[in-house]
């Protein structure tokens, strides 16, 4: 290849990653072409996680106050519970049914945790299952360590497309289609909202000490950057630390610490083995907040048919071993 041909394909392809955050379908029509490249961190793409994390040391600009910490936590567990209960548990697994009009208030709230479209975080997690810690796993910690598991894969060309023929159940509602093709959309009417109010909020009513930088840097940057460490720990660490009820074939793992921060999705092994249950935690000191607040969402008519807990998941626990939280890891060869 010369010198010049290489030199319009880097620009090609710089071109289309810009395009790209502000239409995410933009060039992904050839999927085989894409997944030819190599999967290695692509340092533009790297450009808005670099931004979220500067964006917290916005603190040292704007302060705080007990109002716009409190706007962090609610920010973080609003949207950890709807990434858990909803991207996860409901779109990715189907795990409850509720109607067309709720199934788009949760995507909407879930495209506020600025960790893509509901599709395209379906489909990147139907894919994990299907191929977790084997070499086509996109973020196995096994296979290819613990920071391209935590944040290294969503860097990647090769991972940045939506496999929409994997998603057929989703992709047949326009606008869930159209939340997950303009994706940076709602994060950024999200920011300016938290931006405005914290504006109108600082006038009204002085004594609270709050601005609107101050609630875009805690609501938004120091709480959405926490929000995708710890889900991101469930790539990571959940297949790295942890005790093994079942002998998947995988090396996914529970951790206690890991549901407490991420509202119950810690429970990784049981996940792993019984994916199709609304519940992750199977036993009542397994604590599980999210699923807490999806039997809650039941009891108002929002949702219905949550999937239970299969009878097998408490026969098999007896089943493997003397001492189920000692079950093997074999992995799997490449
Ligand atoms: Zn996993
Ligand atoms: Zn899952």
């Amino acid at each position: 290849m010369t010198a010049t041909n290489q030199k319009t394909r880097t620009r090609n392809r710089l071109t289309s990653t810009i395009r790209q955050w502000f239409d995410a379908d933009y060039g992904n029509g050839d999927l085989t072409a894409i997944r030819a490249r190599p999967d290695r961190v692509e340092l533009l793409r790297v450009l808005p996680f670099v931004i979220l994390h500067l964006g917290c040391l916005g603190v040292f600009l704007c302060g705080w106050s007990w109002t716009s910490v409190g706007l962090a936590v609610a920010m973080y567990l609003i949207r950890m519970f709807a990434i858990t209960g909803f991207y996860h548990r409901y779109f990715s697994h189907r795990t409850f049914s509720t109607s067309r009009g709720a199934q788009f208030c949760f995507a909407l709230l879930g495209a506020c945790a600025v960790q893509r479209g509901p599709l395209w975080w379906s489909y990147q997690h139907r894919h994990h299952h299907k191929h977790s810690d084997d070499p086509e796993d996109a973020h196995s910690p096994i296979v290819r360590g613990f920071w391209w598991s935590h944040i290294g894969w969503i860097t990647s060309a090769r991972n940045f497309p939506t496999d929409y023929s994997q998603v057929r159940d989703l992709a047949k509602y326009p606008e869930l289609v159209f939340l997950n093709r303009f994706d940076t959309v709602v994060p950024i009417l999200f920011a300016s909202s938290l931006f405005t109010l914290g504006h109108f909020l600082g006038q009204w009513y002085p004594s609270l000490g709050v601005s609107s930088w101050q609630f875009l840097v805690w609501g938004f940057f120091i709480s959405t950057t926490l929000l995708f460490h710890a889900t991101s720990s469930i790539n990571s660490l959940a297949h790295l630390l942890g005790n093994r009820r079942y002998a998947t074939e995988d090396n996914s793992r529970n951790s206690l610490l890991l549901a407490l921060i991420t509202l119950g999705e810690g429970w990784h092994n049981n996940h792993h083995c019984h994916m199709n249950t609304a519940r992750q935690g199977f036993y009542w000191w397994e604590i599980d907040i999210s699923y807490y607040g999806l039997k809650v969402l039941s009891w108002t008519g929002l949702i219905w048919n949550l999937k239970p807990v299969p009878r097998a998941a408490y026969e098999n626990t007896h089943r493997i071993s003397g001492n189920p939280n000692l079950a093997p890891f074999h992995p799997r060869r490449p």
